[in-house]
């Protein structure tokens, strides 16, 4: 286990922003991630746990306690039965899948982090998500003192949300266990038009299982979703805004202030309906590219926010709020951040 005092976090994120942890922990087994959280909440101790701080904005006050970092390995791949530790970084252990000629996390290729923060937000992308293939998670559960193993059912998992996210400081996530599927190499079926039209396949279609991980790995890089350290579209913690979800009410209101204008419309569960973050930010007026300060949006993806090089956590704040300031003069829609606060708020 390592310690270090005073340690920069800006580093640990892929946006590249945030000041100091007064405590960096690096934590590599289970046991010691355990003993770590133990010693903060029996000494009342602030605790941060991070992974690949891919989903993260830290304040440039940095964080008075304990960061926790699980570094933790472990890939064991029984039958069709996958067991990851937390720190497994996920990317890699997607491969690993492809390779081993699994299908069920094919489509979640390139997506930063750590295996533990999967089920945090439900990780999704390109019609796939980690809910769909998740049996168990193994965590520390805070509240009670111990070790706990959650079935699916009891992990809440809806859009970007789950209940790990609803209640964040209650559990640490230790092991995830997925059941993928042998399909003879082909994929799960395709569920993403932009996915379909790049393969000239129908929806709901399988395709060999490389050629589907190599499709969604050549549109993520176009987007700048893949990290790539030379590329500045990348510094960034994903999409930055969730797809707004609104309800009938909401929904006609929005309809109402379209004008000549037809909207990304998905149905989403209890008569909602769900709309595109990155449609609406583009129609507000912020195209590709936005901005003229140290904090921009993507020359590639209208919804990453990036850091230019000598951005702080301020000036990529301020861009967030000019941006969900104009969405909701245009368009009365409220946009909520995807990535998690740490010490600041939109
Ligand atoms: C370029 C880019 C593309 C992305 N694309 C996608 C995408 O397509 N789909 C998508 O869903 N997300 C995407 N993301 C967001 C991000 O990659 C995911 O949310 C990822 O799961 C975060 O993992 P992490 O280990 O980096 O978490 P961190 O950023 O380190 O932490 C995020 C949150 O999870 C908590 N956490 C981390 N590990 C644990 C653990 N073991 N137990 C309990 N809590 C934990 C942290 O406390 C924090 O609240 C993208 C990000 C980037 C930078």
């Amino acid at each position: 286990m390592l310690v270090e005092l005073d340690a920069p976090l800006a580093p640990l994120t892929t946006l590249r922003l945030g000041g100091p942890a007064r405590r960096l922990v690096t934590a590599t087994t289970d046991a010691e991630v355990v003993e770590t959280v133990r010693k903060a909440d029996e000494t009342g101790e602030p605790l941060l746990v991070i992974g690949g701080g891919s989903n993260l904005v830290i304040g440039d006050a940095g964080f008075e306690g304990t960061v926790l970092r699980i570094a933790t390995t472990g890939f064991e791949l029984d039958g069709t039965v996958l067991e990851l530790a937390a720190g497994e970084v996920w990317a890699e252990a997607v491969a690993r899948t492809v390779d081993a000629g699994l299908a069920g996390i094919e489509f979640l290729a390139g997506i930063p982090g750590s295996a533990g923060a999967t089920p945090v937000q439900n990780v999704g992308a390109y019609g796939q998500e980690v809910a769909t293939g998740i049996t168990e998670v193994v965590a520390y559960d805070r509240r009670a003192g111990e070790t706990v193993t959650l079935a699916n059912a009891d992990c809440a998992f809806s859009y970007r949300h789950s209940r790990f996210k609803a209640d964040p400081d209650r559990y640490v996530v230790l092991r995830v266990r997925f059941r993928l599927e042998d399909a003879g190499g082909l994929s799960t079926p395709v569920r993403y038009a932009e996915v379909a039209k790049a393969l000239g396949v129908g929806q709901d279609e399988r395709i060999g299982l490389r050629k589907a991980y190599e499709t969604v790995l050549g549109l993520r890089a176009g987007k700048g979703m893949v990290l790539d350290p030379a590329d500045h579209d990348t510094w960034s913690a994903g999409s930055f805004f969730t797809n707004p979800v609104l309800t009938a009410g909401q929904y006609a209101d929005f309809r109402g202030r379209l004008g000549e204008r037809t909207a990304p419309a998905y149905p989403a569960p209890d008569g909602c309906t769900k709309t595109s973050a990155a449609w609406l930010i583009d129609q507000a007026g912020f195209g590709k590219g936005y901005g003229s300060g140290p904090a921009t949006l993507s020359t590639k993806h209208t919804l990453a926010l990036t850091n230019r090089g000598a951005a702080s956590t301020e000036d990529l704040l301020a861009l967030a709020r000019e941006i969900r300031d104009g969405v909701r003069a245009a368009f009365g829609v409220e946009l909520v951040n995807e990535p998690v606060m740490v010490g600041v708020s939109l």
